[in-house]
């Protein structure tokens, strides 16, 4: 497709219209077009497809199918028209008109009205709109490579900062231990502040790892038992459970989901995770992992009853890097709830929160169901 010479399909079984048209678009003296002529609806297709043109004159009355039929085989999986179409009517054709409007087509003229200037008129905005569509969808292509540099180049720093990281936190690790007596007050505190900077960078790095990987790795379906995979992280939790002396009540009858299990397994850690950590400091945690039945979905449903999020956060929560919170108060990267928002997309379900500021906060994720 070039700007100057704009192709265009005419899918017409009758040579004289056909004839018409091109001499009409001769006289037009923005373009010089070229020109692609087929007879029959099911030619025509093949010939829009190959050559993607930037414009197509459909005729209503095709040999084969008609102009409606013709749009519906044109559409991508999403049912949009991925080209400009102009339909030809006849005369009293005009419900059909507004019909391949309300299918796709751009715009539609009657034959036996037509005129060189109404055809330059709807072929020039039909141009138009074919260079904007693929002008976006050029950048959006851009975009997603650039995303996916991005993505490969965090992962590679991550991945590369974690042997300098660990050589930085053994010797300061050394420092703190064998050199404690040597040390005055203040060398011990200075220690003390590397060694804790480095954990808080090991977990960024891992988690930026995490998220990363979600994007690189190949998503492998198959039935995923949620109750032992919940009942797998909340041994992994022991420890802080018991330092907290959380409660956490489980549904004993979890579902059969269908997904990628490291995926799930990284949903479930963080949202657990983060129901720990993010509690009112003179309240006993209590947890409760419930769920129900949504057509072919399973909605989870995680409530804690922690400090709760204002509504007004409720999306900016779920990308990466955001946190309402210091790291003092409550120590985080940011990337738990971003990972949890990528793996359930990726997944075709979805997530999301609602909760009351000082009550608590209850997470919702949808996933697929398995049905055996
Ligand atoms: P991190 O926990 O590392 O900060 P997340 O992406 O997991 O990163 O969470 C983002 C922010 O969402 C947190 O900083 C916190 O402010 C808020 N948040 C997450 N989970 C909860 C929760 N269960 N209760 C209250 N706030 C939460």
């Amino acid at each position: 497709m070039t700007e100057k010479n704009p192709t265009i399909c005419i899918i017409d079984d009758n040579p004289e219209d056909r004839e018409v048209f091109r001499r009409y678009l001769l006289q037009d003296t923005r373009y010089r077009y070229q020109f692609y002529e087929e007879e029959t609806g099911e030619d025509g297709l093949t010939l829009c497809r190959k050559i993607q043109p930037d414009c197509i004159l459909l005729d209503y009355k095709l040999p084969d199918i008609d102009g409606l039929e013709f749009l519906a085989n044109l559409a991508d999986n999403s049912g949009s028209i991925p080209f400009a179409v102009i339909m030809l009517a006849g005369l009293g054709d005009e419900s059909i008109a507004l019909q391949a409007m309300k299918s796709g087509a751009q715009d539609y003229l009657v034959k036996d009205e037509m005129t060189p200037g109404n055809l330059f008129r709807a072929i020039h905005n039909a141009i138009e709109r074919t260079t904007m569509r693929r002008t976006l969808e050029k950048h959006q292509q851009d975009l997603e490579q650039k995303n996916q540099e991005i993505q490969a180049f965090a992962y590679a720093l991550a991945h590369d900062l974690r042997a300098p990281l660990r050589a930085i936190t053994g010797f300061s690790q050394i420092v703190e231990e064998d050199y404690k007596n040597v040390l005055d007050a203040d060398g011990r505190h200075y220690v003390e502040n590397i060694v804790h900077a480095c954990t808080q960078m090991d977990r960024l790095i891992e988690d930026l790892l995490n998220y990363t990987r979600i994007e690189h790795r190949a998503i492998r379906y198959k039935p995923v038992a949620l109750g032992y995979m919940i009942s797998q992280i909340v041994e992994g939790l022991t420890e802080r459970i018991n330092q907290t002396q959380a409660v956490i009540l489980i549904a004993e009858d979890l579902p059969m989901v269908y997904g990628d299990s490291t995926l799930i397994n990284q949903i479930f850690i963080n949202l657990l995770e983060n129901a720990l950590v993010y509690r009112k400091p003179d309240r006993q945690i209590e947890l409760s992992l419930t769920w129900m039945q949504e057509d072919d979905f399973v909605v989870v449903r995680l409530a804690d009853n922690g400090i709760g999020i204002d509504p007004k956060h409720y999306e900016k929560i779920f990308s990466l890097f955001q946190r309402l919170h210091s790291d003092d108060l409550y120590p985080g990267t940011g990337i738990g709830l971003a990972i949890v928002k990528k793996a359930t997309d990726l997944l075709g379900g979805q997530v999301w929160v609602e909760s009351t500021l000082g009550i608590g906060s209850t997470f919702f994720v949808k996933l697929p169901v398995y049905i055996l």
